[in-house]
Parts: structure tokens; C-alpha cells; sequence
């Protein structure tokens, strides 16, 4: 049996749970919510959800859930959106990042909340385009030797994997197309 986290701070969690639940229906998984610490140490993969990436990032440091994601920092997670920031080791007076992934990350990128959008986007590991949907979005500026690009936008990178890290600047979660959930799925399962 899997055990699937889902940090639940703040953003879009519950989105993630329902995509990972319709996504999982063939695997023996159990999605579980954390928002305090003694919960990551018995997961085998991570989904740290949008939202608001100075929120985050302080409940996490807060609550000491920061120090249990390093501890285990082998276990494949998957970021989306200000998720992105927090794996990146983006750092600013409000925002720590974990340094999980090999990425450089800008914030805001695209502009403000009005200034959201969906666009398709072609994905290395996905053989028709993907709907994303961006929010207040961030962007990768530069990934490491070791880090892939899955998929860009303009003159951006929005999705990166590095091992079993991946990373995605929009939000998957939010459209009905379940393939970055499967695919983080099937990279649990090949790590596990
Ligand atoms: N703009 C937010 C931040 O920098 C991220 C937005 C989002 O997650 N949709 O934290």
C-alpha cells in the first residue's frame, strides 16, 4: 500500500486529492493531508499544491514540516505552481525553498491574477498537447545537467523533472486531463 501526502496549508489541496483519487483507482494507495509534522515520515510520495508560496512556505517552517520533507527528501514529490517555488531553493525574506529540485525560478512571471490564462502546452512524456492553467504563475529561468524540461512557454520553462522530482509552474490539478497526476503515479510506483 502507497501512502500519498498531500500538504495541506493552504491552495488548491483538495483538487489534488480528487485528481490523485480518480488517478490511483488501480493502485493501492491511501492519500493522506498534511498539515503538521509526524505525518511526511510515513509517506512514499508528496504533492506540495498552489497556493501562496510565502503562506506555505512559513506554516511549513512553522510547523516543522520543512525539516521531515529534507529528511525524506528521497521519496518522489511532485510541486505545482507556488508548489514549484517550494521545491526550487528560490529564498527571499518571507519564502524558503526546500532545494529539492535543480531549478532557478522567477515569481509572477506571467503577470498578475488578471493576467491568468490557459494555454496548451507541448509535454516531452505526453503525446498530445496539455491545458495549462496558470495562475500567478512562476516560471523555471534555468534547470541543472541533471534536470529535464518537459514543457516550455514562450521564452520559459513550466515543467521539470530531475529523478523522481517534478515540478510544473501551472496547475494541473484544476483541468480534468489526469495524465501529470498518472505520471507522477507511475513514478511512485517505480520508486517505491
Ligand atoms: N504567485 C504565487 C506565489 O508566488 C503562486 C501562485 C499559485 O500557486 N497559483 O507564491
Amino acid at each position: 500500500m502507497l501512502t500519498i501526502g498531500v500538504v495541506a496549508i493552504q491552495g488548491a489541496v483538495s483538487e489534488h486529492i480528487t485528481a490523485l483519487e480518480k488517478s490511483s483507482k488501480d493502485l493501492d494507495c491511501k492519500i493522506v493531508t498534511i498539515k503538521r509534522a509526524g505525518v511526511v515520515p510515513q509517506c512514499d510520495g508528496l504533492i506540495i499544491p498552489g497556493g501562496e508560496s510565502t503562506t506555505i512556505s512559513r506554516i511549513l517552517r512553522f510547523e516543522g514540516i520543512d525539516k521531515e520533507i529534507l529528511e525524506n527528501k528521497g521519496i518522489p514529490m511532485m510541486g505545482t505552481c507556488a508548489g514549484l517555488i517550494i521545491m526550487s531553493d528560490y529564498k527571499n525574506e518571507h519564502v524558503e525553498g526546500l532545494g529539492l529540485i535543480d531549478v532557478q525560478v522567477t515569481r509572477n512571471a506571467f503577470g498578475r491574477q488578471a493576467e491568468s490564462f490557459q494555454a496548451p502546452l507541448t509535454v516531452t512524456v505526453f503525446n498530445s498537447p496539455f491545458d495549462g492553467i496558470f495562475i500567478r504563475a512562476p516560471a523555471i529561468t534555468q534547470a541543472g545537467d541533471a534536470t529535464d524540461i518537459l514543457a516550455r512557454f514562450e521564452k520559459y520553462s513550466v515543467a521539470a523533472q530531475q529523478g523522481n522530482k517534478l515540478a510544473l509552474a501551472f496547475h494541473p490539478e484544476l483541468g480534468n486531463d489526469l495524465r501529470f497526476h498518472k505520471y507522477f503515479l507511475r513514478l511512485l510506483d517505480s520508486y517505491k
